[in-house]
C-alpha cells in the first residue's frame, strides 16, 4: 500500500514517480490486450517496436531535440560512456579538454586517457569539488576534439548553471543526474549522456544524445557495442536492448510531458531545492552545505553537520520515520538528500521538519 512506501532520497537507483509505477504493476501481466509482459517480448515485434518509438518521441518532445540528433538507448552505465565517446569521437592521439568538477568527471577523464589524450583544464579538487570555474579564465586548448564536462556531480552536489562554450569542437557532457530536471537546449552540444536511473527509470539503460555528423567515425578497435553508428543504423535495436528499462522510461516521458513539460518540472525543483538549502543556510551552523550557493545542484545536496559526531543518530532517526539513503557518499561522508523529479515536495517538508526537530533536541 501506498502508507507503507518510504521517501527514499537515494542517489540512484531512486525515487521513481508513484503513478508510473502503478501504471507498470497494472500492465505487468498483459500488456494492452497483447497478453504478455514487456518482459516476454521480442524486442522486434510490433508491441516494443511501438514502446521504444514512443519513448524516443515523447523524449525528443520533452528536450525538444532537434532532428540532426540521434536518441540511442544503450546499456553498460554512463560508466560504458567514459570509454565509447572517445572510442566515437577521437582519434587515438587527439586531444581533449575536460573540467573536472567532482568524481565523475573525474573518472571520466581517467577512462577517457586510454583512448584519446585529455588535458585537464580545470579541477576542483584541491577545493573538495565545491566551485564550477569562471568560463572566461579557461585555457581551452584550440585543436581540443570536444570538450568534457560532467553536468552535475552527484557525489559533491556541484552543478552547472550554464555551460562553456568549447573553442574548437563539441561539447560533451555528462547529465546521468540532471537529466530531464530541466529545460536544456541540446543544440549547444554534441553529445549528451545519462543513465536512467537517477531522473528517469531504473538502471540498466544508458541515453546518448548525439549530433549525427558526429556518428560513423569510431576507431578501428571500437567494440561493436559502444559503436554508435552500430546502434544508430539499428534504432538501438541491433543486440537485444534492455526492453523493460526502456519501457519505464517511456512511462516516465509521458509523465513529465503530462505535468507540463521540463518548465514545469523545473519550477517544482527550484522550489523544493530552496526549502532544503534555506534549511541548512537558516540553521546557524548546525547544517552546512560546502558548495558555493550559485551552483548547488537541485538534485543532490550533500551536507554535514556541525557535530559529526551526531551524523549516524541523524541518519537513524531520519529513516525510522521512513527517510531512507541519507547518508553521504563514502568518499565525502556527512548526509546526502537526493531530491529528483519524483520526490514529492511533501518528502522535503517532511525532511526539513525533521531537521528543524533533530536541532532542536541536539543543538
Ligand atoms: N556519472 C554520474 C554523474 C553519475 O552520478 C553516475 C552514477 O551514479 C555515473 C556517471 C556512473 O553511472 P553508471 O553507474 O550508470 O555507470
Amino acid at each position: 500500500a501506498a502508507q507503507d512506501r518510504v521517501f527514499n532520497f537515494a542517489a540512484g537507483p531512486a525515487i521513481l514517480p508513484e503513478s508510473v509505477l502503478r501504471k507498470a504493476e497494472s500492465e505487468l501481466y498483459n500488456w494492452r490486450g497483447s497478453g504478455m509482459s514487456v518482459m516476454e517480448m521480442s524486442h522486434r515485434g510490433k508491441e516494443f517496436l511501438s514502446i521504444i518509438q514512443k519513448a524516443e518521441s515523447d523524449l525528443r518532445s520533452l528536450l525538444s531535440i532537434p532532428s540532426d540528433y540521434a536518441v540511442l538507448f544503450l546499456q553498460g552505465g554512463a560508466t560504458t560512456q567514459f570509454a565509447a565517446i572517445p572510442l566515437n569521437l577521437c582519434v587515438q592521439p587527439d586531444p581533449v579538454d575536460f573540467i573536472v568538477t567532482g568524481s565523475w568527471g573525474d573518472k571520466a577523464f581517467k577512462e577517457a586517457a586510454k583512448y584519446c589524450k585529455p588535458t585537464l583544464i580545470w579541477s576542483g579538487k584541491s577545493e573538495k569539488y565545491t566551485k564550477i570555474p569562471s568560463f572566461d579564465d579557461l585555457e581551452q586548448n584550440p585543436h581540443a576534439k570536444y570538450l568534457h564536462i560532467c553536468a552535475n556531480e552527484t557525489i559533491h552536489g556541484v552543478e552547472f548553471k550554464n555551460y562553456p562554450t568549447p573553442k574548437n569542437g563539441l561539447l560533451v557532457a555528462d547529465m546521468s543526474s540532471n537529466f530531464c530536471s530541466k529545460p536544456v537546449d541540446v543544440s549547444k552540444f554534441g553529445l549528451i549522456y545519462a543513465g536512467a536511473q537517477k531522473n528517469v527509470g531504473p538502471s540498466g539503460v544508458t541515453i546518448v544524445i548525439i549530433r549525427k555528423d558526429l556518428i560513423g567515425k569510431a576507431q578501428e578497435i571500437t567494440p561493436v557495442m559502444l559503436d554508435y553508428k552500430i546502434h544508430a543504423d539499428n534504432n538501438s535495436l541491433y543486440n537485444t536492448p534492455p526492453c523493460y528499462g526502456i519501457y519505464m522510461c517511456g512511462l516516465v516521458f509521458e509523465d513529465l510531458l503530462a505535468q507540463g513539460g521540463l518548465a514545469e518540472v523545473e519550477k517544482k525543483n527550484v522550489k523544493k531545492a530552496k526549502i532544503l538549502y534555506d534549511a541548512i543556510d537558516e540553521s546557524k551552523g548546525f547544517y552546512r552545505c560546502p558548495v558555493e550557493k550559485s551552483v548547488r545542484s537541485l538534485m543532490n545536496v550533500p551536507f554535514t553537520l556541525e557535530k559529526a559526531e551526531l551524523e549516524a543518530e541523524f541518519v537513524k532517526e531520519a529513516a525510522k520515520e521512513k527517510m531512507v539513503q541519507l547518508k553521504g557518499h563514502r568518499s565525502v561522508g556527512g548526509m546526502r538528500a537526493s531530491i529528483y523529479n519524483a520526490m514529492p515536495l511533501a518528502g522535503v517538508e517532511k525532511l526539513v521538519a525533521f531537521m528543524k526537530d533533530f536541532q532542536a533536541r541536539h543543538a
